[in-house]
């Protein structure tokens, strides 16, 4: 058996797919690779890439293929994700960037393409009551808050509701959301990497159909 795992997980906003991913993380042994998270730490960070990131952002738009691209490639250049694979969070967005990715990794490719399902008004009542770390991106809700008063268990950071979690951009990133990865879904499938998962129950439900998915997958090529 090949050590850890190549993995992307698919969903629209507010599927479960940070928390889902780093407990596959943490499963698997392998980092956890959000191109949300790292574009909040540019943006905090001030650097250049994170103010043009920034600007995407803010609108609810998408951050254009070649940027994203360039910061994926290089964190997939280290040591870590050679080693032991990953677990992708955000990224791919598109077909171009799927195939980008194909061209990153070759000739090994990814194991597994999850696609986290959940309907839209699931979605868009999680997103309402969502609150997130600052600082590690922790996701919390309002129905589950951290164990002392908006501090974040995991490293004491402050949860809030992020600045981007407002009705209108929701819907314009769901929107996005549907118009750019229908064409994606259908390019994984066609090359018959992608398994749709139910993502609607308890965070431990859902895992352990993501992992009985991810085993049956690696069970067949190894
Ligand atoms: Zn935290």
């Amino acid at each position: 058996m090949i050590p850890g795992a190549r993995l992307v997980v698919l969903g629209k906003q507010g599927a479960g797919k940070g928390t889902q991913c780093v407990r596959l993380a943490r499963h698997y042994v392998i980092p956890h690779i959000s191109t949300g998270e790292m574009f909040r730490a540019a943006v905090k960070g001030g650097t250049e890439f994170g103010r043009k990131a920034k600007a995407y952002m803010d609108t609810g738009e998408l951050v254009p293929d070649d940027v994203v691209i360039g910061v994926v490639r290089e964190r997939l250049d280290q040591d870590d994700t050679k080693e032991r694979g990953f677990c992708l969070d955000g990224f791919p967005r598109t077909v171009a960037q799927a195939e980008a990715l194909e061209e990153l990794l070759s000739p090994r490719g990814l194991d597994l393409v999850l696609d986290l399902e959940v309907p839209t008004d699931v979605v868009l009542r999680r997103l309402a009551t969502r609150r997130a770390c600052q600082d590690c991106g922790e996701n919390y809700s309002i129905d589950s808050p951290p164990k002392s008063a908006w501090i974040c268990d995991s490293c004491g950071g402050e949860v809030v509701q992020r600045e981007d979690d407002n009705v209108g951009a929701i819907r314009r990133r769901l929107d996005l959301y549907e118009k750019e990865t229908a064409p994606l879904i259908a390019w994984y499938m066609r090359a018959d990497k992608l398994v749709a998962v139910d993502g609607i129950g308890s965070p431990d439900d859902v895992t352990g159909r993501l992992v009985r998915a991810i085993d049956a997958r690696r069970a067949r090529h190894a």
